[in-house]
């Protein structure tokens, strides 16, 4: 083990330099911390870097995700179709609304096989959340025509104004690795009706804490409208936001409804609009470099598969390094895992599939329905990706994989 008198590799720290912390502090001097000012910029800005309608920034993803499972009234009773594959969030926050998450199988690539869309929709069936694994866009050219194909739209069931008004079931995407991917050019955001980003402190656009709803509803949504029910609904229903309050003689105000509490801090904003300045032409270059490298590295091994990032007219956001370790079993690839550890380089597993937790489990959903989404995660192993990262760093990395890699294989050989 000649590396380990090296400091550890770590998995994926936030890039926090000089001109992240001179915004913070101004933010901070400028009299203004909370939802203000800078949040509306950013929000601002976002919409015209993806191109979507309109964006509402919020304290996280999750928060984003549940708003508009609530504006769209799922509740008791509907079913919610989500890949087996992904972050607790994405089904945590279908239950918190009270509807049943409905697990499907994804493809090679990780992501929701729309074919298994297609099988799982049923008359309850009000929100398909595809997510985009790894930074890799799912496949929205089907999911959204699978939509509006006439016996799918007759089965659908409205039960409020906004259903009725949609006519079918409503695409949410989570977006939260994705925030710069493209499909023929047009970003994540823009890619189907409503998307989330996440800019929690492990993505590739970083606010500490946070997120962003992007509308992109049909056009006979009234975006501003709904950015104003959604504003509504994260800051406790209030008919103005604590901004607006401030201004000379505006106190007054109105609460409309029981909201939540998930706004965005101008504090978060500050980092995000100095990430966002410089997102495409510095951190998605760098992530895409060391995605090359490592493909680079690795290519020539027969064990080692390497994840779908681009193609054609496909670009990833170079979020997570899915490689894949070919013919390993799932207590193989955790002893690569810890080999890789051994020799002081972070790696780390996307994502254990929901249905083998513990509460999913004990809520009946078995591994056994998608099992796609249990080989893949069996011989997953995410590298670490991040703006920091050096040459020597990427390097090292590599040789960690390819020795832990080489001698499992070898002693199983051998077994
Ligand atoms: C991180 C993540 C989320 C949640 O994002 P938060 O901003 O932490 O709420 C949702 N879905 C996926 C796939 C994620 O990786």
């Amino acid at each position: 083990m000649k590396y380990t008198e090296l400091p550890l590799i770590p998995f994926s720290p936030p890039r926090m330099d000089q001109a992240i912390i001179d915004e913070v502090i101004d933010t901070l001097k400028s009299g203004w911390i909370t939802t203000g000012p800078k949040t509306k910029k950013l929000e601002q800005q976002l919409t015209e870097y993806a191109g979507h309608r309109k964006t509402l920034c919020l304290n996280s993803a999750s928060a984003g995700l549940e708003l508009i499972l609530r504006w769209y009234g799922v509740g008791e009773g509907d079913e919610v179709i989500l890949p087996a594959y992904t972050y607790t969030a994405t089904a945590n926050v279908v239950i918190h609304a009270g509807a049943k998450p409905v697990f499907v199988d994804v493809l090679p690539n990780f992501n929701i096989d729309p074919d298994e869309i297609r099988k799982h929709i049923t008359s309850k069936t009000k929100v398909i959340m595809p997510v985009d694994i790894g930074g890799f866009p799912a496949d929205y050219e089907s999911i959204n025509s699978i939509v509006n194909e006439s016996d799918i739209k007759k089965l659908f069931n409205p039960s409020n104004g906004h259903q009725q008004k949609l006519g079918r079931i409503l695409i949410l995407s989570d977006a939260a690795h994705s925030l710069g991917a493209t499909v023929n050019g047009v970003k994540a955001g823009n890619l189907t009706d409503v998307t989330v980003y996440s800019f929690h402190a492990v993505k590739n656009l970083t606010t500490a804490e946070g997120g962003a709803i992007c509308l992109n509803l049909p056009m006979d949504f009234d975006v501003d409208e709904i950015y104003k029910e959604l504003n509504i609904k994260s800051l406790h229903g209030q008919s103005k936001d604590a901004f607006a309050k401030s201004q000379i003689g505006n106190w007054r105000y109105d609460v409309l409804e029981a909201g939540y509490k998930c706004n965005m801090t101008d504090i978060s904003a500050a980092m995000g609009l100095v990430e966002l300045s410089r997102y495409d032409d510095d951190m998605l270059l760098k992530r895409k470099y060391i995605f090359d490298r490592y493909t680079n590295g690795l290519k020539d091994y027969a064990w080692a598969q390497i994840p779908e990032y681009e193609t054609d007219h496909i670009k990833s956001s170079y979020h997570v390094y899915m490689l894949r370790i070919n013919g390993v079993s799932e207590v193989y690839r955790d002893q690569i895992i810890e080999k890789i550890f051994a020799q002081k380089v972070s790696v780390n597993v996307h994502f254990m599939p929901l249905p083998m937790m513990t509460y999913y489990r004990n809520l009946g959903y078995s591994i056994a329905d998608t099992p796609n989404a249990f080989i893949e995660y069996a011989r997953e192993i995410s590298l670490p990706v991040y703006y920091d990262l050096t040459d020597e760093q990427i390097d090292r990395v590599i040789q960690a994989v390819i020795e832990a890699a080489e001698e499992v294989i070898k002693e199983r050989s051998k077994a």
